[in-house]
């Protein structure tokens, strides 16, 4: 079967892009051939249909006009698939045979620049792992911003998927090597698109953004990164900036789990931002500080001087009132700069976008003098390299017009004055216009037709139309005739065809040199990028403080002090999400009282009490004082927690295959081997999903553990009432509760917590409210007397190995044992399994007895 020369092309392109799906130019289209054609047909809901390509059968196709591409590339790439662009790359008229084509782009979900997938307030982050014998690094890019990073993991793909899953990065580069079944650690828990490269050495261009690694293995990294990036956006990227090192260790580490249970950047349930605390703190002006912020919220801090700087830099947007609102009153003017910085380079910039960036550079002059006012050396350092670029502001002032067109393929871009050039060719062209229209009185005159007129069609030119009516009118030999209409006919005069050459000429020529000028701005503006980015870091920055500061101010949040000491120290503390959403009712502030000798609070209560609530809340105020906000509470004394492990019971429980009760025991093992004493833990109802008895008793030893052998600081809630004994054995556990009470015949929540246990016989005073039968109360009451009358006669010391709990630990719980199933013998278990296979209905009456004969013998 022989293809025809195009398709032969075609399948010699989509060779090297087997994994995207590939838009071959044709004319106005962009087509899609075989699978890539059913697939995306699907995929886009657009018709396929199918052609003859030279074989015996026709092939599937379908296509996108070219002009409506863009919106079917974003929706494939936002699938996660990737696009490959493939132009005609010589003029189809001169070429000889088929027209040459080749891809000028691979786009994919992690080098998209623009876009409706792209949230302004969010980084698109593509990154590229590289593994080195028992630890990995893993380099990181924003391409639209120009921003790269690049760290080494020493642990597991745990770890990794922790650092991909705090990027948000949509799109991970691997080795051709890689083994897959470490991939599917990651990509079992998020979406994310895999990509190879096996290149690592970086690239020529790019060597001076490394230049300052002095390691191999962080170079190779970035290597494989910035291979890819090139191979994938053909062109050069003058935006890309120096690779920023950092330690995971700088940050708090926080399981993805624990991410999603506290709802730090989305919600659970929706999986959007309303109603997460990024949401909550999000006050921030710009794009940029809204990215910084979310990356802030993602990492919390864990160098208390760092903190502390940040604290202060919010107290003091908090003092200077007037300073804070100024400034976020120019910084509404601060459009995207790092974005805009990119498309320069990239080279996709438009004249709109260049008066963005006007727009934002004119802004730095106040708010350069604003940070001054605030008189902090925090602001004053973070400012002091700052360079206004004063220069680029005039630039544009001068050379983009306020209202240019969005093309920069059809003129009216540039401001008279800025080239002399452009100003005579619009002279011309703009007189041509009079000239036209004072020959269009002329012709009336001469000819006495009134409705005479001069018009401009773009096939046609310039031309006189005169109805038919008035056709006798005109002077012969004059009027050479171009277009017959309905009722008019059109004209040209030698005079009308040499005014037309010179305007055409005129207007032709002013195009191409605006559009010249403007690529020739855009390499001068090129020039200022560095700088740019510098300035988008300080501005981010600063919303990012104004952002804190009016939210603290609003919400009325208070400045935590840190304690080297592992003192928890929270007086009147509110759960701001919970707070803010509550709208009947108003939110019950709580205690958090933990000095350095207590480390847990066992939380008894009945369910929708506030428990969990209560032990999110914590885990919300650790966070907010670590990544620098003031806290929700009248008076906060906190540590630094190096980690914080949850176990809150959420929706999102079900990943493939495990079960509940298996995936709270993996994150209670997550949380005991790598939980430090100066950790968080949060653990809910540890052990409910189990049986009463082996629930209780997994609860009691997982207590004893983190109490005896890891000392961290634990909120631990359970149903099982019998486990506040513990605190008569446990010297650092503490019983809190939250009650409820009756009010007129219906159970009220006071979301209050106290110090003790909570009152075991609720549950009953509930049966009672719902008017059960008063003997079957009355019944109750007794059993629960008897039950409390079997004191609890001693905790058992805690294992070294924890989990295994010795018999008289069990009689603890005071209920009965259960009955020992007898052992069977390995013989008696082949019998059973022979019984089991048996076809009594084929067998003959003998056939049974003989085999039931065999079958006794063996026992
Ligand atoms: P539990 O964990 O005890 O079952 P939750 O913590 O889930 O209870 O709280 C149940 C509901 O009670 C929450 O959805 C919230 O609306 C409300 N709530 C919890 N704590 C408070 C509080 N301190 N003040 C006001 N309402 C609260």
């Amino acid at each position: 079967m022989t293809y025809t020369p195009m398709m032969q092309q075609y399948l010699k392109i989509k060779e090297n892009y087997q994994d995207a799906f590939l838009f071959f130019r044709l004319g106005d289209f962009y087509e899609m051939f075989f699978n890539d054609a059913i697939k995306a047909a699907h995929e886009l809901e657009i018709t396929l249909t199918s052609r003859d390509a030279g074989g015996s059968e026709r092939i599937p196709m379908c296509g996108v006009p070219h002009h409506a591409a863009k919106g079917y590339i974003e929706q494939l790439v936002e699938k996660g698939y990737k696009v490959a662009l493939c132009e005609q790359v010589e003029d189809p008229k001169t070429a000889k045979g088929v027209v040459r084509r080749e891809v000028v782009q691979l786009i994919t979900p992690g080098t998209m620049m623009e876009g409706r997938n792209l949230d302004e307030k969010e980084n698109n982050f593509l990154v590229a792992l590289t593994e080195f014998q028992g630890s990995y690094v893993l380099a990181c890019n924003d391409l639209s911003t120009g921003e790269n990073t690049v760290t080494m993991l020493n642990g597991s793909m745990e770890d990794v998927l922790l650092e991909v899953h705090a990027l948000g990065a949509r799109e991970i580069v691997v080795s051709s090597t890689f083994p897959t079944d470490e991939l599917h650690k990651l990509t079992s828990q998020l979406k994310i698109t895999i990509s190879h490269e096996d290149e690592t050495d970086v690239p020529e261009e790019l060597r001076q953004l490394v230049s300052h690694l002095q390691d191999e293995k962080l170079m190779m990294a970035v290597g494989r990164l910035f291979c890819y990036v090139l191979r994938t956006q053909k062109r050069s990227l003058d935006h890309l900036q120096p690779v920023r090192m950092y330690y995971s260790n700088q940050f708090m580490k926080i399981d993805v789990h624990s991410k999603r249970n506290l709802e730090l950047t989305e919600t659970i349930r929706t999986k959007e931002k309303t109603g997460s605390l990024l949401w909550l703190l999000d006050k921030t002006k710009t794009a940029m500080g809204g990215r910084m912020l979310k990356q802030w919220v993602e990492r919390p801090l864990v160098n208390a001087m760092q903190i502390e700087e940040r604290h202060n830099m919010v107290e003091t947007f908090m003092t200077h009132y007037f300073v804070r609102e100024d400034l976020k009153e120019k910084l509404r003017d601060v459009y995207d700069l790092e974005r805009l910085a990119g498309k320069v380079a990239y080279g996709n910039v438009n004249a709109k976008d260049l008066l963005q960036l006007k727009r934002s550079v004119q802004q730095i002059p106040a708010i350069l003098e604003l940070t001054k006012q605030l008189e902090s050396p925090y602001a004053d350092a973070l400012v002091s390299e700052a360079d206004p670029c004063e220069s680029l502001a005039e630039l544009l002032e001068r050379s983009i017009l306020d209202n240019p067109s969005l093309s920069i393929k059809e003129g009216n871009i540039i401001k008279d004055g800025y080239n002399s050039t452009l100003d005579e060719y619009r002279y011309v062209s703009k007189n041509g216009k009079t000239w036209i229209s004072e020959m269009e009185q002329r012709e009336r005159q001469l000819t006495g037709i009134k409705s005479l007129k001069i018009g401009y069609n773009r096939i046609f030119g310039y031309y006189i139309e005169v109805t038919k009516a008035n056709l006798g009118a005109l002077q012969e030999g004059r009027y050479e005739r171009k277009q017959t209409l309905a009722n008019a006919e059109r004209f040209v005069t030698q005079e009308l065809k040499e005014k037309e050459a010179l305007i055409l000429g005129a207007e032709e020529k002013i195009v191409q040199l605006e559009y010249d000028l403007f690529v020739e701005l855009r390499e001068q503006v090129k020039a200022y990028i560095p700088k740019l980015q510098l300035l988008a870091k300080i501005v981010s920055e600063l919303d990012v403080f104004q952002s804190f500061a009016t939210v603290s101010e609003e919400e009325q949040f208070v400045k935590p002090q840190l304690s080297a000491k592992r003192e928890i120290f929270i007086k009147d503390g509110r759960h701001p999400v919970v707070e803010k959403v509550l709208n009947t009712k108003t939110y019950v502030p709580n205690d958090v009282w933990m000095p350095q000798e207590t480390d847990m609070f066992l939380i008894t209560g009945p369910n929708m009490s506030g428990k969990s609530t209560y032990m999110r809340q914590l885990a919300l105020h650790a966070i907010m004082a670590q990544i620098g906000c003031f806290v929700p509470a009248n008076e906060a004394v906190l540590p630094v927690f190096d980690q914080i492990f949850t176990r809150i019971g959420a929706a999102d429980d079900l990943i493939s295959g495990q079960s509940t009760f298996m995936v709270e025991m993996l994150e209670a093992k997550n949380a005991i081997t790598n939980a430090t004493k100066n950790s968080l833990i949060l653990f809910d109802e540890i052990g409910r999903g189990t049986s009463t008895y082996d629930g209780m008793a997994l609860a009691q030893a997982i207590i004893e553990h983190i109490h005896h052998h890891i000392g961290a600081k634990t909120l631990f809630s359970t149903h099982y009432h019998e486990l506040t004994a513990l605190s008569g054995q446990l010297d650092k556990l503490k019983n809190v509760h939250v009650s409820a009470i009756e009010e007129n015949g219906k159970v009220v929540f006071l979301h209050k917590v106290k110090e003790g246990a909570a009152d075991q016989s609720y549950g009953i005073h509930v049966a009672e409210l719902a008017e059960l039968p008063s003997s079957l109360i009355n019944r109750a009451k007794e059993v629960l007397a008897a039950l409390e009358g079997q004191e609890i006669k001693k905790v058992p010391e805690p294992q070294k190995e924890a989990s295994t709990l010795h018999d008289d630990q069990l009689s603890f719980f005071t209920m009965a044992e259960p009955p020992v199933e007898p052992k069977q013998t390995s013989q008696e278990k082949k019998a059973l399994e022979q019984i089991k296979k048996l076809e009594i209905l084929d067998m003959t009456p003998l056939e049974a007895l003989n085999e039931l004969y065999r079958l006794q013998k063996l026992l």
